[in-house]
Formats: structure tokens, sequence, C-alpha cells
């Protein structure tokens, strides 16, 4: 045989050492925030008016005025300056996921033959990228107006290397959403309205409403060598063939245990980095399978979350390769062990505390809890396949429905405490919730909930969206996935639950605030509960406590009407649905045609993923499959020869029995293979002539997709034939457990 790529590679990586990491002189304390043009730079670099009005921008939202801009950019460039920066950038979210930019350096012509820098306001606040390849889903013909990227000045601009990177939304001249950063400001602003209006009923005084966001990212490492002898890995971010290693994860060994001292190394530079740049991170830990880890910050208002998010996942790239690893944030990158998930905690928070946080020191604060809680799940039941659309990918579709993840319906677990609370408030007599020791009153006990469950107990590790104790865990995005998905169905379906809440409640109270004139009773909490009692009727199609993974849950789910469908490009219609439309649109989210264009998108971005995978599977499955099976053959077939030389034929035979099944083997698996490609191929053919890019990622689902498995099957079983030192892929024990 040729020399083999892998044994070479298994060989460095065997040899590798860990990167030391220098320990930076300060605290963590310290250096945090120490790339980023924070409220303290801003307070040392900006005037003190200037100052206060993006205090006054940052905290509530106030408008940007040109010569304000010009102030903004002279302080930001001094900074940069004095740390060596010499470009800058607009950073946007466009829909391809991960992260866009085009450096510009400062410099300019001064008029008399030599150069300066400059940076003004301008600059700052508003871009014009020549982004016509990026998708728009046809918004944004070449034809039409351009789209430009404006400055996000909620989030701060940070250094990386010589750069200034200023994140920045992207929309078309028309004002059409191009990315995920727009839509998700306009559903923030749509859930702090809504939800301020409903926390007056309780506090007059509360001012705004936070979406929180803590992300927990999954990720695995492989080792860079044996990454690049994967060419399925390096094109489509999985293995797409593989046999089971002997040892996976059925010793729940690696979970919790002590890092391996490589991996050790690279997050510490991770997080030393992350911090400089003001991602808070705090928690890191081995995930359940081989090379398998997650790291996770404490939770921020979730736009700046999100940006960290993705600043992460690039960082955490970049770093990888620093220390010989590949960082795979692909969700399901090995079949037969667990995937990756980003679990997104997601709260709300008024100026004076979390909403979500029970029990309350007064009746009161226990009522607004349920209302939150309930309101929350409205959301959710109303808009549950919508929220699976929200998650859903070509890639994260195969880790969902899978044995492992959370299921491909959507529910809600709220824990025995909550749900008593609940059936408390529904069934309870009247009376009963308004009398405290004989007097009138809002009486509303709530069980105490444990600081246990807060921290780790009584989880349902199998529901995609759970409640802990004072936040709710979106479990389904995928660890690829740009939060901002998510985030926006979410955010965006509360803000609608809470906006029903209110209208209804106040038609309520309209018509019974006679009935308690001249009483001790508020009609308000009255009006509260009659509504709150419909609704906690009306939304328990969602809340299950039982195991989400059995085939019991999904016969459940369907009678109760929940969407079950497992489709992936049919789960992203679910946008288009009549509600769904009217839900982003009266809310000012997104309009139909942003709808329309983004699915568009989704779809293509379904069928590309899909066409990129079948057409690696074809080309490896011909050029390193099929042509070592047939050396090996050879081999056998040879040997098979000689045998008849020496021995009567017969005799011959019965010695090279096992060669002769493996010959035939070999033979039946590599024209099995042929064919399906083959096949493979004609189908693709077929789908490509789709014109409708709807339509096209169906067909590649039903038609092309199907393929994978059947193929990969053919190729494991001959992994476990063919001699070991022919195969050339890097097998799953060596990518899984070499660190
Ligand atoms: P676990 O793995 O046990 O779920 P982690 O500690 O890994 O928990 O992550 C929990 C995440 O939830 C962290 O990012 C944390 O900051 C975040 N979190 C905690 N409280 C809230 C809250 N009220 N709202 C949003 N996120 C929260
Ligand atoms: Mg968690």
């Amino acid at each position: 045989m040729t020399s083999n790529l892998r044994f070479q590679m298994v060989g460095e990586a065997f040899k590798k050492k860990p990167i030391d990491v220098e320990a930076p002189a300060e605290r963590p304390c310290e250096y945090f925030g120490k790339k980023v043009f924070n409220r303290e730079k801003m307070y040392k670099y900006l005037p003190k008016d200037v100052y206060e009005k993006m205090m006054d921008v940052m905290d509530n939202g106030a408008g940007l005025d040109r010569s304000m801009a010009d102030a903004v950019a002279a302080g930001m460039m001094q900074w940069a300056k004095e740390n060596g920066v010499t470009h800058y950038t607009h950073w946007f979210q466009p829909l391809t996921e991960g992260t866009a930019e085009k450096h510009d350096s400062f410099i300019e012509h001064d008029g008399k033959g030599g150069m300066i820098e400059e940076f003004s306001g301008k600059l700052l606040v508003q871009q014009e990228p020549d982004a016509s390849s990026f998708p728009s889903g046809g918004i944004r013909s070449t034809f039409e107006a351009r789209g430009y990227s404006a400055w996000d000045p909620t989030s701060p601009v940070f250094i990386i290397d010589d750069t200034l990177i200023i994140p920045t939304v992207f929309i078309s001249y028309s004002g059409e959403a191009l990315d995920y950063k727009a839509p998700l400001l306009r559903a923030l602003k749509a859930v702090n309205t809504a939800a301020t209006e409903v926390c007056h009923y309780f506090d007059p005084a509360v001012k705004k409403v936070t979406s929180n966001l803590g992300w927990e990212q999954e990720y695995f490492l492989v080792d860079e060598g044996l990454y690049a002898a994967r060419p399925d890995l390096l094109l489509t971010g999985r293995t797409l063939m593989g046999h089971d290693s002997a040892k996976n994860q059925q010793m729940d060994d690696h979970y919790f245990g002590s890092i391996p001292e490589r991996v050790a190394a690279f997050m510490r530079d991770l997080e030393i980095q992350s911090l400089e740049l003001g991602i808070p991170v705090k928690t890191r830990h081995n995930e359940v399978a081989p090379n398998q880890f997650e790291a996770a910050p404490i939770f921020e208002d979730t736009n700046l979350a999100v940006d960290h998010n993705m600043l992460f996942m690039s960082l955490m790239k970049r770093v990888a390769r620093k220390h010989g690893f590949r960082a795979l944030l692909h969700e399901k990158p090995f079949a037969g062990i667990n995937g990756s998930g980003k679990h997104n905690n997601w709260s709300l928070s008024t100026d004076t505390g979390v909403l979500l946080h029970a029990p309350g020191k007064t009746p009161e604060q226990n009522l607004r809890f349920a209302v939150f809680i309930v309101e929350t799940l409205m959301g959710v039941w109303k808009h549950n396949g919508l929220l699976k659309a929200s998650i859903l990918s070509a890639t994260n579709a195969h880790r969902l429905g899978a044995n492992e993840a959370p299921p491909a319906i959507i529910s809600s677990f709220l824990g025995k405490q909550v749900s008593e609370l609940l059936d408390h408030i529904e069934k309870a007599d009247r009376d009963d919730l308004f009398r405290i020791d004989g007097k009138q009153g809002l009486k509303m006990d709530i069980p105490e909930i444990p600081e246990l469950l807060i921290d780790n107990t009584d989880r349902n590790r199998t529901s995609p969206f759970a409640f802990t104790g004072n936040r709710f865990e979106f479990r389904a995005v995928g660890s690829e996935a740009n939060c901002a998905s998510a985030m926006i169905a979410l955010n965006t379906a509360v803000a609608e639950a809470l906006t029903n809440f209110k209208k209804r409640v106040d038609e309520r109270i309209a018509v019974i605030s006679k009935r308690f004139e001249n009483t001790e009773h508020n009609p308000v909490f009255h009006a509260i509960i009659d509504v709150l009692r419909e609704d906690i009727k009306a939304c328990k199609p969602i809340r299950f406590d039982g195991n989400g993974y059995s085939d019991e849950w999904k016969d459940e789910a369907q009678r109760r009407g929940l969407d079950v469908e497992t489709s992936c490009p049919v789960i992203f219609e679910r946008y288009l649905d009549e509600d769904s439309v009217l839900m982003f649109s009266l809310l000012g989210v997104m309009s139909r045609k942003e709808l329309e264009a983004r699915n568009e998108v989704k779809w293509e971005t379904y069928t590309k993923k899909i066409q990129i995978e079948a057409r690696v599977l074809g080309d490896l499955s011909m050029n390193h499959i099929i042509p070592v099976a047939t050396a090996y053959q050879s081999q056998l077939l040879r040997n098979v020869e000689r045998m008849r030389s020496i021995f009567p034929v017969e005799k011959a035979d019965e010695l090279s029995a096992r060669n002769l099944k493996l010959i035939e083997e070999i033979a039946m698996r590599t024209a099995s293979i042929e064919t399906q490609v083959d096949e493979l191929v004609k189908a693709r053919k077929v789908a490509n002539k789709i014109e409708d890019e709807h339509r096209k990622a169906i067909a590649y689902h039903d038609t092309i997709a199907p393929y994978f498995e059947t193929i990969r099957r053919q190729i494991d079983k001959l992994e476990l034939i063919i001699d070991d030192t022919c195969w050339p892929l890097p097998k799953y024990r060596e990518l899984l457990f070499m660190r």
C-alpha cells in the first residue's frame, strides 16, 4: 500500500504536547474588558456631555446625532491608536450564519503627499459594504439598492489584533433586515414594551424589561492533523462515515472528568482572550461524549449575549488551531454518540430584578411570577411549530429526535412546585385565592422552591424548554447556530402573549370594576386571575413533565395538537403560517416580505448543505473507499490463487474459506456503494432541475438525504473487515481519543 496519511497523522498527534499559555500578570477582574470600549473607557475617552449622552443611548435607546457620533468616534480612535490599532471594520451577522467583516485602514491622503489617520462619526455609524453576494432571498438583487451596515451602540466596539470591530445591523436601503441582529433588536423592543406594560399592574415604577440570555456552548475538539486527513470533516463539518469505536461514551467516564492537559491549555487561552473581550466566561467542563466539551459565560442582555456567542465561536476556532486542534461546532460530527447543542437560558428582568424568580416576597410578586410563567407558556404553546423552525437547520436536524437531545417536539417542563401552583390557581375556590386570615385581599401562596432546584436537581434533561428555577432553558438550539434565531422567535412569541394578556385583562377590568366598588378588593387582581385561569387551561398541551424521548410522547403530542413534523424544509414553512406572519408584522419584528425572503435563504442553505454532503460522500466512496477495498480484495485473491497452486483445489478452498467469504462480501458491498452513489447522482440531477427553492429543499430531504445512511452502512462494514494498515481515513477511535 502507498504511504498512509492516517498513520502519519496519528503518529504526529501522539507526540503533541500542551502549548504553554502565558498567564497574564493581572487577575481576571483586572483584564476583563481590556479590549472593549466599554463604559469605563467611554468615561475616560469621551467629553463629559458626550459620555452622558452615550449612556442615554445605551440604556434608553436615545438617538445619536452626527456631531455626537463624531465626538464618540474621536474618543474611540484615540483609545484604538493607543492599543496599536490601524484598521476598523463593521461586523455583522449575515444569514449565512457566522459573521462578516471587511477591514479598512484609518489612512487617508493628507493632500500634501503624505498620509494621515482619520476616523469620523460617519464611518462609525454607517457603511455600504459591497455585500451583493450575501444571501438576501431576493430582497436585494444586485440591480436594486445596496445594503448598508449601521452601528448598534448597545453592543460596545472591541479590538481584535490590529482592528477595531464595530457591531452593526445589516439592512437593505428599503429597510428590510438582511441579518440576524436587526430583527433581534426589534423583538427585544417588542418584549420590553409588552412586558413593561404588564409589570405596571404590579409596580408602576418599572421602566423597562430586559431579555436575558445565558448560553452554554458545546463543542468537540479534534486533532488538526487527523482532521486534515478527513475530507468529510473538512468540507461538511461532520463525519459522513466511520464505524463506532469499541469504546465511546458508554462508561460515562468523560462527563465532568478531569480535563486533558492539551485541552486545558486551549481552554485557558480561550478564556483569557474571551475575558479581555468582555465575554464573562465562567464555566468549563468535559461533556458526555469523548473529546466533547462545554463553555458557558454568565448571562447578559440578549443582544450582547448573542454578539458574544458569535465572537466566542470564532475565537474558539482560532485558538483551537493555535493548539493544534480543530473546534467542531457541527451539531452531530459523529454518529452514534452525543451531538452538541447550545442551551439558551432565557429570562426577563426589570430594572429591579428577575421576573421569573419564585417565590416572591409578596402575594403580588407571586401573582406576577405566575403571569410571566403562564404567558411564556402561552407564547411557546401557540407558536411551538415556529419555535421548532427557529432552531432547525440541516445540521441540527441530526440531533433532534435522536435519543440524546431534545425531541423534535417542543414542550415545556415546569417541575412539581410550579405545576402545583398553576393547578392551584386554576382550580382553587375564588374566595380562597382572595382571603388572608379571614380578611379580604390577595393570597397567593407559592410552595417554596428550594434553592436546589435552581441549582441542579429535579431537572428533566429530555425537555426542550425546561423551567429551572429562575429561567427557562431552551435546549433545542444547535451548537453552530446563531442564538438570535431562537431568541427572535421566543421573545416575539412572549411579547405577543403578554400583549394579548394585557388587552384581555383591561377589558375584564372594565367589566368587573363596578362590582368591586367600595370593597377592599382590587379589581385588577381579580381580572388578572380570571384571564390567567383561562390561559392556564389553554396552554396545558405544552406542559409535559414526562420522558420526551419515548414513543408514547410522540403519539400523545400529536393528540394534543403539537407540531410533530420532522422534515426540516417542511418545518421552515411555519415561518409563513398566517399566525406567524401576523405576529411578526403586528409587533414590528419582520414583515411578510422579510419572512418570505428569509425562508428562501433557509431552503437554499438547506439544499446546499445536503448537496455538498452528497458530493463529498460520492467522492469519498469512489476515490477513497472503493479503491482501498478493491486493493485489499486483490490481495486476498492472490492469496487464494497461491493456495490453489500449492494445495489441491478443494483443500486450498477449504483453507481459504474465510478469505473467499471476504472477497465476496467486499464485492457485494462495493457494488452496493457504486449503485447507490449512481442513484444519488441521478436524484441530485432531478432535484437540481426544480426552480422553486422550497420544493427543491423538500426533494433534497426526501430523495437525497436518505442515501447517506444506507451508503455509510456499507462503508462502515468495510472498515471493519479491511486491513487496518490500508484504511485511509482516521477512525472514530483516533478522532475521539487522541488529545
Ligand atoms: P447547567 O449546565 O447546570 O444548566 P450552567 O452553569 O452551565 O448550568 O449554565 C447556566 C447558564 O444560565 C449560565 O450562563 C448562567 O449565567 C445562566 N443563567 C442563570 N440565571 C439566569 C437567568 N435568570 N436568566 C438567564 N440566564 C441565567
Ligand atoms: Mg443548562
